[in-house]
């Protein structure tokens, strides 16, 4: 053991574990791939500045959460809590969004924020996200709360619920804000909670204590206050998850608290994590934020998804994910000769396409062909001094135990013949 360990609220990824990680980033990213989706990758680290406008002045994340420093440059960066604001700030940056829109982009990487630990919530996470920018369609904010479903439901997943909500946009939001924000008025409320409904009384619907809930009966809901352009976009995205065979629930008290987050929200919950329905994806529409970052008008959509407690929701429901790659030649060397001639031909092998791997390090025949099954791989190739002089090589099959020699000249075609 090394006398250094992992920091608080973070995790190694290690083997067989980390084959499920991969599982089911690919599972995420494959479909988004298939759907006009592009890649983009951004720093890890931005300027605080955008995260203060992208993420907002108020919000938990960037009040208590994020990892900020000076740089020895006296730079203010911090690590990227969150893939949006980046992907935006990118996308304007290179002006992607001078050709036909909308542009789609699609991520995967870490993010980081100084949680509180529990299951499920980390300091260092993985998401996958994707971000539709430049329209305003609801067949787009459509088309990724079907993917979205579509990656859990492909993983097998049952146990999650999918919440949606319309907040309304520039027009109806700031009417039904005021009305809000004179029914928190009258409720007894912390200071804390007092304050925030000052500044973010959407965020006071999202409270989860008991004591805030009880007070929010007969609360105005979004929901009974959009404007009849919101209300219709909203009916078109239901109507399109419907016809898709999307099942949802309409929850009018989700919310993002912040002005630029427009129209659809939503959020996929799954109970099996914590016991208390814990979000593995989210996302929504946010028509203000290339604005609030100084770029034009750019109405968009995206979610992210939350590779690490899909991995614990899959495993709250006993889902095996993908396995590891499979290796199809384990090759044991006996003596020096053999060594030098069998590492010529894992190296043939893999360039033919045969998944291959060596016994390395001095071993005896037993604990060579102990690494051998402990590698997973169907067949072993064992070759000795004898074999050598009569130019052949011994294939055992590793299930079954079964044997067999065959001429060395033959070795590659022999193996792919038998992988066919
Ligand atoms: P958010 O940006 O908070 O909406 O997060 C999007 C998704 O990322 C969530 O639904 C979670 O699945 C995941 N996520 C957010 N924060 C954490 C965290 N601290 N640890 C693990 N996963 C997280």
């Amino acid at each position: 053991m090394s006398k250094f360990q992992n920091a608080p609220g973070t995790f190694d990824l290690l083997p067989p574990d980390s084959a499920a990680f991969l599982g089911v980033r690919e599972a995420m990213t494959a479909p988004l791939r298939a759907a006009g989706y592009d890649y983009i990758e951004t720093p890890t680290f931005e300027s605080t500045a955008l995260f203060k406008r992208g993420v907002g002045e108020s919000t938990d994340i960037v009040t208590k959460e994020m990892y900020s420093f000076t740089t020895r440059g006296g730079d203010d960066v911090t690590l990227r809590p969150e893939g949006t604001a980046s992907v935006l700030r990118a996308a304007l940056q290179a002006n992607l969004i001078r050709g036909s829109l909308p542009v789609k982009l699609w991520y995967s990487g870490s993010f980081y924020r100084y949680e509180k630990q529990q299951r499920g919530r980390y300091r260092h996470f993985s998401q996958v996200g994707a971000e539709a920018l430049g329209a305003e369609d609801p067949a787009l904010d459509a088309e990724l709360l079907i993917i979205g479903d579509d990656i859990y439901r492909g993983l097998g997943l049952t146990e999650y619920s999918l919440l949606l909500n319309s907040l309304g946009d520039q027009k109806c939001r700031p009417v039904y804000r005021e009305k809000l924000q004179e029914f928190l008025r009258g409720l007894d409320l912390d200071e804390e909670t007092r304050k925030r409904a000052e500044i973010n009384p959407l965020r006071v619907l999202d409270d989860k204590r008991e004591a805030v809930q009880r007070q929010l009966t007969g609360v105005p809901l979004i929901s009974d206050n959009l404007c009849e352009e919101c209300r219709a976009y909203h009916e078109e995205v239901r109507r399109l998850l419907t016809a898709a065979g999307v099942k949802f629930l309409d929850d009018p008290k989700l919310v993002r608290g912040l002005d630029y987050y427009t129209r659809t929200t939503f959020e996929y919950v799954h109970s099996g994590i914590t016991g208390s329905p814990t979000a593995i994806g989210a996302g929504g529409r946010y028509d203000g934020l290339s604005e609030e970052l100084g770029g034009p008008s750019l109405p968009s959509v995206g979610w992210a998804l939350g590779v690490d407690r899909t991995v614990l929701a899959l495993h709250a429901e006993g889902r095996e994910v993908a396995a590891g790659d499979q290796l199809d030649v384990f090759a044991v060397p006996l003596g020096d000769q053999a060594r030098e001639v069998l590492f010529e031909l894992v190296t043939t092998l893999r360039r033919s396409g045969v998944a291959a791997d060596f016994g390395y390090g001095s071993k005896g025949i037993k604990a060579a062909m102990k690494a051998a099954d402990r590698s997973g791989a169907r067949y072993a190739l064992v070759l000795g001094e004898r074999d050598i002089a009569e130019n052949i090589i011994q294939i055992k099959e590793l299930a079954t135990g079964e044997q067999e020699s065959v001429s060395f000249t033959d070795i590659v075609t022999t193996i792919q013949e038998k992988l066919k």
